[in-house]
C-alpha cells in the first residue's frame, strides 16, 4: 500500500540508490507542478492548478470556502458542504440518455399534415430553437466561467456532473430535431433570428460575460458582488425563470397526448434543471452566509430589478411563442405563472416577494417537478431517480 505521508518509503524497496532521490526530508520544501502553457495564472487564489506544497498542513473543513478559498482544491474530503456531495450522488443516480426515448410516435404525428395545428408546430420549433442554444450557452458558461470561481472541490464535483447533463440536454434537442427532420439551421439560428429568443440569450450573455473574462477574479467586495450577481442571473433567472414557459408548453402537449416523445425528453430535462437550480440556490445562499457584506440593500434592489426584467422578457417569450390560445393555455396564464415562479425564486434567496397574490394556473407542473417538491426535492424523489430509465409518463 502506498504511504503518502512518506513518499520515500514507496520507492525505497525498488530503488536502493537513495542518493538518486532529491533530499525531500525537509518537509517545508515546495514541489512545483509544471503548468500547461495554456493555463491562465492571472489570479492569486486557488484554481486547483497551483503549486503543491509538500508537507503542508492537512486540509480541515474550516479551511474550505465557497469563493476565494486558498486551500488545496484537489482534496475532495473532508466535505464541508455535504449537500453538494449529496446532490452529486443524486444527479448520478438520475442518469439518462436521449436515445433511450423512442421517437416514433412523434415522427408519425409530425409528418401527418393533419396531425398538428400550425400554432402547435410553432411551439415545438421555437422551444427547440430556444433550448438548443440556451443549454449550450449554459454549458459554456459553467465550464469556462463559473467553475473557475467556485473554489470548493465538492461543489466542483457537482459542476462537472451538471456540465455533462447540459451536454445531454443539447444532445436531446439535436435528437428531436433530427428525428422530426426539422431544418437544423433554422432551429439552431433562432437565437439570432427570433426576437424573443434572441433577447433572452442576449440578456443572459450580458450578465454572465464577466465571469468568462480571463482577467476577472474575485477577491474584492466589488468583484465578489459581480460574481454573486452573475450566479443569480445564471441560476435564478436563466435556469429558474427563462426555461419555464417552454417547459410548460411542451409538457402541456404531452398531457394532451401530442408529441409525447419530445415531452418525455423535456420531462427528464426539467428534472435535471430543477436540481441545477436547487444547487445554484444553495451556492448563492452559502456565499451570502460566508460574505454577509455582499448582500447590501443596494445589491438586493439590483437583484430585484434583474428578476423583474426577466419576468417581462419571459412574458414576451410566452406571447411570441403562443400568440393565440392553444392547448387550453394562453399568454395571460403564463404571466400569472411567471409572477408566481418569480415570487418563489425571490423567497428562495431571501428577497421579498414581488408579485403579491400571484397564483399558479398550472398546478400539474408542481406534480411533475418544480414547485411543491422543490422544497424537499431530494427526500421526495430519490426513489424515482433510481428508476430514472423507466420514469412513468402519466
Ligand atoms: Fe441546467
Amino acid at each position: 500500500m502506498l504511504n503518502w505521508d512518506n513518499p520515500l518509503s514507496n520507492v525505497a524497496g525498488k530503488n536502493s540508490d537513495m542518493s538518486m532521490l532529491r533530499p525531500v526530508m525537509g518537509l517545508q520544501e515546495t514541489v512545483s507542478i509544471k503548468q500547461p502553457s495554456s493555463a491562465h495564472h492571472t489570479d492569486d487564489h486557488a484554481t486547483g492548478l497551483d503549486q503543491v506544497e509538500f508537507g503542508a498542513a492537512r486540509i480541515t473543513v474550516d479551511d474550505k470556502q465557497m469563493i476565494n478559498c486558498r486551500a488545496d482544491l484537489n482534496q475532495l474530503v473532508p466535505f464541508k458542504y455535504k449537500w453538494a456531495w449529496q446532490k452529486y450522488l443524486d444527479a448520478c443516480a438520475n442518469h439518462w440518455m436521449p436515445q433511450e426515448i423512442n421517437m416514433n410516435a412523434d415522427v408519425i404525428l409530425w409528418k401527418n399534415p393533419d396531425g398538428l395545428s400550425d400554432d402547435e408546430r410553432t411551439i415545438i420549433k421555437r422551444n427547440l430553437g430556444f433550448f438548443a442554444s440556451a443549454d449550450s450557452l449554459v454549458a459554456n458558461n459553467l465550464v469556462l466561467a463559473i467553475y473557475r470561481h467556485i473554489t470548493n472541490p465538492e461543489c466542483r464535483q457537482y459542476l462537472l456532473r451538471q456540465a455533462f447533463e447540459e451536454a445531454l440536454h443539447t444532445h436531446a434537442y439535436q435528437y428531436c430535431v433530427e428525428s422530426l427532420g426539422l431544418d437544423e439551421a433554422e432551429v439552431f439560428n433562432m437565437y439570432r433570428e427570433v426576437p424573443a429568443i434572441h433577447d433572452k440569450a442576449a440578456w443572459a450573455m450580458r450578465f454572465t460575460a464577466s465571469l468568462g473574462d480571463p482577467t476577472f477574479n474575485t477577491g474584492t467586495p466589488t468583484d465578489d458582488q459581480r460574481l454573486l450577481r452573475d450566479l443569480i442571473a445564471f441560476y435564478i433567472v436563466f435556469e429558474g425563470i427563462f426555461f419555464y414557459v417552454g417547459f410548460v408548453q411542451i409538457l402541456s402537449m404531452g398531457r394532451r397526448n401530442k408529441m409525447t416523445c419530445c415531452a418525455e425528453q423535456f420531462q427528464y430535462i426539467l428534472r435535471d434543471e430543477s436540481m441545477h437550480m436547487n444547487f445554484g440556490i444553495d451556492v448563492i445562499n452559502q456565499i451570502k452566509i460566508e460574505n454577509p457584506h455582499l448582500w447590501s440593500r443596494d445589491f438586493q434592489q439590483e437583484t430585484i430589478k434583474m428578476i423583474r426584467t426577466a419576468v417581462e422578457l419571459e412574458t414576451r417569450y410566452a406571447h411570441d411563442t403562443m400568440p393565440r390560445g392553444v392547448l387550453g393555455l394562453n399568454a395571460k396564464m403564463f404571466e400569472d405563472y411567471l409572477q408566481f415562479i418569480a415570487n418563489r425564486r425571490c423567497a428562495q434567496i431571501g428577497l421579498p416577494e414581488q408579485y403579491p397574490g400571484a397564483t399558479n394556473p398550472f398546478p400539474w407542473m408542481s406534480e411533475l417537478m418544480d414547485l411543491k417538491k422543490e422544497k424537499n426535492f431530494f427526500e421526495t424523489r430519490v426513489t424515482e431517480y433510481q428508476t430514472g430509465g423507466t420514469l412513468n409518463w402519466g
